[in-house]
């Protein structure tokens, strides 16, 4: 975690001040004109509203809720909605800028957007989560729209959070419009290989990165921090091509076997949470423990700021890939880039989830369902083309791999800004 000694230097950044600091790195390098870069720093706007609730006991609690929307040059908004104690309309500013980078370092036609309640979702029974969910979709109509914003699941929410979502404002509109938000069950227009897709971007981008250092990747030893969605199908797929997955954690703690671990076997954090650090393997490890193993392969695939200041110099690994958003601190991300391990970066690795949410959109709107083959096929043409977009980057302006991920982002987004003008 983040040092608390005053000196030392923050380490947790806010979201919005990670996104203005990696566009003015991105910016360094290119020829984006200072109106776009300005307009970049801004968020578009951000709405805010009140969301009542008829609790179970009768009574009425009112709650706060934002919808930021960063910049929509390339297309529609995109980003989930969270429900969270902790959400601020700085933190959907941020976290809407790192989804226009990631829209467009994947070349989808989605700017960015994001969003949340300020609401412990653990304090509402299922008939409260519902009843909010509802009145949330009534009050964001103004500003969202399958052409205009389409929200998805994020921290505290999930598909049936979506299915309500979803049919409430059909309900409103007249129509059933499952274009409005994805992430949803795919009876009602989901899409399948939503669920695994972020963890198989992972994987996916785990063996560019290996085959880029013509490392084998039958010949890799993995350790994954957080065996939930992420965590548990990015070890699964690198399981799958050969490589010993040797350790993974849930919040309480990890299991290690240098042999490697049968991924299938343990128990994901959906499938039964608190299975990972109860399974009986030959050795239990702490979360810090697992991120400073001498492995092949780090994944980061939990909760943000785990990689700092602090640990970054014990790190053994000789690749990272982030599978969490933000893992790595600023700090940690320089001592990386100083021992020269190669980070590849959370806009890149984790993509695969906005990715099939935009497969998903496209399936609602010209009401045509995907294979599950069909999905996997397009997901893996994607990442592959997003990598080497990164790739010519990283190698003609010897950059890190996040920088050279942003600069792909950028330089997309500035060149459409500067092609459609500025309105008077
Ligand atoms: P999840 O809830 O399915 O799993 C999280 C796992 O991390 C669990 O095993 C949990 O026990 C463990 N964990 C929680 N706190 C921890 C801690 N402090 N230390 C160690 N382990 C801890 O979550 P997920 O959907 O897999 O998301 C993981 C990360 O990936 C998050 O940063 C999320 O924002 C990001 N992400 C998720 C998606 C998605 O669609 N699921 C897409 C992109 C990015």
């Amino acid at each position: 975690m983040a040092s608390t000694d005053p000196a030392h230097e923050p380490e947790e950044e806010t979201a919005v001040e990670t996104a203005r600091r990696q566009l003015e790195r991105a910016a360094a390098h290119l020829d984006v004109t200072e109106s776009t870069l300005e307009r970049l720093r801004r968020a578009t706007s951000v709405y805010r509203t009140t969301v009542p609730l008829e609790r179970d006991d009768g009574s009425t609690e009112v709650y706060t809720a934002y919808r930021a929307h960063h910049d929509d040059v390339r297309g529609p908004y995109k980003g989930g909605m969270r429900y969270h104690p902790g959400v601020t309309e700085q933190e959907c500013i941020g976290l809407a800028m790192w989804m226009t980078w990631k829209c467009a370092l994947m070349d989808i036609p989605f700017g960015g957007g994001k969003g949340g309640v300020v609401v412990d979702p653990k304090d509402l029974s299922t008939d409260e989560k519902e009843r909010l969910t509802r009145r949330l979709a009534q009050e964001l109509r103004p500003v969202i729209g399958p052409m205009k914003d389409i929200p998805a699941p994020d921290m505290g929410t999930d598909p049936q959070t979506m299915a309500w979502f979803m049919d409430a404002y059909s309900m409103q509109e007249g129509e059933t419009t499952p274009g409005i938000v994805t992430g949803k069950p795919p009876v009602i227009g989901g899409s399948y290989g939503r669920e695994e897709a972020p963890g198989r971007s992972v994987g996916i981008v785990t063996r560019k990165a290996l085959e880029y250092d013509d490392r084998d990747v039958t010949e890799t030893t993995v350790a994954v921090q957080g065996f939930g969605s992420v965590g548990a199908n990015a070890a699964r797929y690198l399981e799958d091509l050969g490589a010993d997955v040797v350790a993974v954690s849930d919040v309480d703690g990890a299991i290690y076997d240098p042999a490697g671990l049968d991924t299938n076997d343990v128990e994901d954090h959906d499938e039964r949470p608190g299975m990972v650090s109860g399974y009986d393997a030959p050795e239990s490890l702490t979360n810090e423990e697992l991120l400073t193993l001498d492995v092949d392969v780090l994944i980061p695939a939990a909760v943000g700021n785990v990689l700092t200041g602090e640990n970054a110099h014990e790190i053994q690994a000789d690749l990272i890939v982030e599978g969490a958003n933000g893992p790595a601190t600023s700090t940690a991300d320089r001592i990386f880039e100083d021992r020269e391990i190669p980070v590849i970066p959370d806009i890149l690795a984790n993509a695969g989830g906005v990715t099939v949410s935009y497969f998903e959109w496209l399936q609602d709107i010209s009401r045509r369902t995907w294979t599950l083959s069909r999905v996997n096929e397009e997901l893996e043409n994607e990442m592959l083309n997003a990598w080497a977009a990164m790739q010519t980057e990283y190698e003609n302006r010897d950059v890190t791999w996040r920088d050279a991920a942003y600069i792909v982002a950028l330089r997309r987004v500035g060149e459409a800004h500067d092609m459609r003008g500025l309105w008077p």
